[in-house]
C-alpha cells in the first residue's frame, strides 16, 4: 500500500467520472513546506500563524513576519499559499497576550475577535502578508468569523493597510484574495450573506462540530459527543457549500474531517473542490478520490441525510461504503 500512496503524488485528485478536488497541506511551520510537496499537496490550504507567536516574550516583527511569509510563498509557487490570521486564544492559549481570566475562553477573546482588539498587531501581520503577495500566490484567511458585520471590520482594516502600502510604494498584489474560515454556528447560518463579501470559505470542522454541538473539542469526558457525522454538522456544511454554489465562490474544507479517508466520498457529494489537511494524510484522501465516482458521493450524501444519528451514519459509511475502496 505504501508504494500504491507513493504512486499518487504526481497524478491529480480526480475521481472516476472526471471531478478534479484540489488537496492540499494545512501547516503550522514553515519547515513543514517540504512534506506537503513531497506527499502531492498542491499549495498551502491553512498557514496557522499563531505558531509564529508562540514560546517567545515579544509578537514577531512586521519584518520578520514578512520574512516567513515571503520564502513559503516563494517555495510554493505557483500553488498558492494561505495564510490565516492569528487565531490565539481558546484551543490555542499564548500565556503572553492572551487574557488570563477568561472564565470561557473558547466563547471569549479569540482568533478574529483578538486581532480586531489588538488592531496594531492585526495591521502589523496584514501588513507582512500582502507585502508576501508580491513575491507568489497569496490567500488571507480570517478564523471565527461569526457574521457579516465582523467580515466587514476586517475589510475595512485591510483597505486601510493596502492604502497605507499604495502610498509607501510598497508592491503587493491588489487582487489578492479574501477568505473565511466557517467555523461557527452562525457563520454557517449566514453563509449567503457571507458569500457576498469574500472569494472562498474554509470549512473548519475542528471549531464547527465543537461550536455546533456545544462539546468542548479538547474535552474527554464529552469526547463521545463529538461527532462529524452528527446529523447537524451534515446539514450546517450542506448549508455553506450551497450557499458558496450559489453565490459562486469556492468552498473547501481544512478541519480534521478532510483528512478522514472514509468521509471523501461523503464531501465529494457536498462539491467541495478543495480540501486541506495534514500533509501526511493526502495520500489516503487522494486514493478514495481516485477510485469512486463524484455521483457516488452524490448518491451516498442523499441517503445520509435522511438517517437521524450520527451512530445511523457511521453505520452506512461502514457498511454501504467502506468496501469500495
Ligand atoms: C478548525 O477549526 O477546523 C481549523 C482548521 O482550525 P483550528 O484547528 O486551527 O482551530
Ligand atoms: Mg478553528
Amino acid at each position: 500500500l505504501e508504494k500504491e500512496l507513493e504512486s499518487y503524488r504526481d497524478l491529480p485528485a480526480e475521481t472516476t467520472d472526471g471531478h478534479l478536488v484540489v488537496l492540499r497541506g494545512n501547516i503550522e511551520l514553515s519547515q513543514e513546506i517540504p512534506a506537503v510537496i513531497a506527499h502531492g499537496g498542491e499549495g498551502i490550504g491553512l498557514f496557522r500563524t499563531e505558531f509564529l507567536f508562540l514560546n517567545r516574550s515579544e509578537p514577531p516583527s512586521e519584518e520578520e513576519q514578512f520574512k516567513v511569509y515571503r520564502d513559503m510563498v516563494q517555495k510554493m509557487i505557483p500553488a498558492p499559499v494561505t495564510i490565516r490570521t492569528l487565531d490565539v486564544g481558546g484551543d490555542k492559549f499564548v500565556p503572553e497576550i492572551n487574557l488570563a481570566d477568561e472564565a470561557n475562553p473558547a466563547m471569549g477573546l479569540r482568533a478574529v475577535r483578538f486581532s480586531l482588539k489588538e488592531r496594531r498587531l492585526f495591521k502589523q501581520q496584514l501588513r507582512a502578508i500582502l507585502r508576501a503577495s508580491a513575491f507568489g500566490c497569496t490567500r488571507i484567511m480570517f478564523p471565527m468569523i461569526s457574521g457579516v458585520a465582523e467580515m466587514r471590520q476586517c475589510r475595512a482594516l485591510l483597505d486601510e493597510v493596502c492604502a497605507e502600502l499604495l502610498q509607501e510604494n510598497q508592491p503587493f498584489d491588489e487582487d489578492v484574495e479574501i477568505g473565511i474560515m466557517i467555523e461557527t454556528p452562525s457563520a454557517a447560518l449566514v453563509a449567503d450573506l457571507l458569500a457576498e463579501e469574500v472569494d472562498f470559505f474554509s470549512i473548519g470542522t475542528n471549531d464547527l462540530i465543537q461550536y455546533c454541538l456545544a462539546v468542548d473539542r479538547g474535552n474527554e469526558h464529552v469526547a463521545y459527543l463529538y461527532e462529524p457525522l452528527h446529523p447537524a454538522i451534515l446539514r450546517a456544511i450542506k448549508l455553506v457549500c450551497d450557499a458558496g454554489r450559489r453565490a459562486g465562490i469556492r468552498v473547501g474544507m481544512c478541519g480534521e474531517m478532510a483528512a478522514e479517508p472514509l468521509y471523501a466520498p461523503i464531501l465529494l457529494g457536498f462539491g467541495f473542490t478543495e480540501l486541506s489537511m495534514n500533509a501526511a494524510c493526502i495520500p489516503r484522501v487522494k486514493r478514495v478520490i481516485r477510485q469512486i465516482s463524484r455521483q457516488v458521493g452524490v448518491d451516498v450524501l442523499e441517503q445520509l441525510l435522511k438517517l437521524p444519528t450520527a451512530h445511523e451514519v457511521n453505520r452506512y459509511m461502514e457498511e454501504d461504503m467502506a468496501h469500495r475502496f
